[in-house]
């Protein structure tokens, strides 16, 4: 049987591993050792000049590492995975691999608070143009991509306010400008949506968050064309933002349940969107499973499920909103998103820390927004947890 043919849960429990591991072991090795030692120095040779399979070094190649890449490489249906020390080594690796000074990027102004930095600050010091189009105006997405750009970077849904792009669309306009297309999918992950399928070229993942799942490691991944991952692989093997073998240990460990937690997010997620919509004190639900998001046709037609990341508003100013998160008692007010614990924040400490006031402002994210990335916690605790912090608003 072909792993390649299998459903996710499936490939989260076995891709990578079909191989037999050191000494016959049934889980993953940590292998953790920067080079890898040989007997003589034909056989080194040998693996060097890529006539034989070997590692050299970590900062190339890992055995650990390799799993990991193959794993998220199985569940994105891509042809070839690398992975990184972190997403936005993901993230700024692939950019700068491929924008050239006079290049323009196209991308939408929601994209991950690190990424905007990248279009905002150091592309533009390389000499990049970056035109950034108001998240979900498809018509301008369009215009945008057809005045011709090298690379077209795409995010959905997104942080912090769920909003929706459509794939599909986005992709074929970059195909017909001959650019690369490049999605994070972070958030829905391979489990609710895969854009390899949608035809992009490349996607990339922190999986810091819903991959690894525990808050306990940090790493990133691209999967996509072989030709344009050996590039960015090859920029990466020199810059060194490589993943590490016991990060990748982790991440492994944390994957094997990826299915099994992004369901039980994805169905905790929209019952408490339903419920959220419902309550006086609450202004706004952001959740694109929500029949009454703008996208929520696009979102049906392009994911499986529609993730475990909500959004509300919540009081009349940020002191409120302070009030409401810090008598949460089932949830780490704290950054990241996609752990088997319920995460909760306001976007200036989470998504958005690294954008000034105006900037968040600027982006139409109101200061008493609360991000919240259901755990896997018993919906019905999560509710109450939630009902009780209202109630001191
Ligand atoms: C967290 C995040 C990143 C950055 O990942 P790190 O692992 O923190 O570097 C990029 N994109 C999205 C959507 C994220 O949520």
């Amino acid at each position: 049987m072909s792993l390649e043919t299998c459903k996710p849960g499936t490939i989260a429990a076995w891709g990578g591993e079909e191989t037999p591991l050191a000494f016959g072991a049934a889980q993953v090795p940590i292998v953790q050792s920067a080079p890898f030692a040989y007997p003589d120095i034909d056989s080194w040779l040998d693996v060097a000049l890529l006539r034989a399979d070997g590692h050299i070094y970590s900062r190339n190649t890992n055995p650990t590492v390799d799993v990991f890449e193959e794993k998220i490489r199985l569940l994105e249906q891509g042809e070839a995975a690398t992975s990184f020390a972190s997403g936005m080594a993901a993230i700024s690796n692939t950019l700068f691999t491929f924008a050239r000074p006079g290049d323009r990027i196209v991308s939408i102004s929601d994209s991950y608070g690190g990424t905007s930095k990248l279009f905002l600050e150091f592309l533009p010091q390389m000499g990049v143009e970056v035109e950034l189009v108001e998240t979900g105006d498809g018509d301008a997405l369009d215009a945008a991509i057809a005045r011709g750009c090298r690379i077209v970077y795409l995010e959905t849904p997104t942080n912090p306010t769920l909003k929706i792009i459509d794939l599909e669309r986005a992709i074929t306009s970059a195909k017909r400008a001959g650019a690369i297309s490049i999605v994070d999918n972070t958030f829905a992950t391979p489990i609710n949506q895969n854009p390899i399928l949608l035809g992009a070229d490349l996607v990339v993942h922190s999986a810091t968050k819903f991959l690894g799942g525990h808050d306990d490691a940090m790493g990133g991944a691209l999967v996509g064309s072989a030709e344009l991952v050996r590039q960015v692989y090859h920029y990466r093997e020199i810059t060194g933002g490589n993943l590490g073998a016991f990060q990748a240990y982790l991440l492994l460990r944390g994957m094997k349940t990826l299915e099994l937690r992004v369901a039980r997010q994805n169905e905790t997620a929209l019952a408490m969107a339903r419920y959220l919509s419902a309550h006086p004190k609450v202004e706004q639900v952001f959740y694109p499973g929500l029949e009454s998001h703008v996208a929520h046709d696009i979102a049906a037609r392009q994911m499986r499920g529609f993730g475990g990341v909500l959004s509300f508003s919540v009081g009349d100013d940020f002191d409120a909103t302070k009030r409401f998160l810090n008598a949460l008692k089932l949830a780490h007010r704290a950054a990241s998103l996609g752990s088997v614990n319920t995460l909760a924040g306001p976007p200036c400490t989470t998504s958005h820390v690294e954008c000034s006031a105006e900037e968040r402002a600027q982006l139409g994210i109101p200061e008493t927004l609360v991000r919240y990335s259901c755990g896997i916690e018993a919906f019905e605790d999560l509710r109450d947890d939630v009902a009780a912090a209202l109630d001191r608003v």
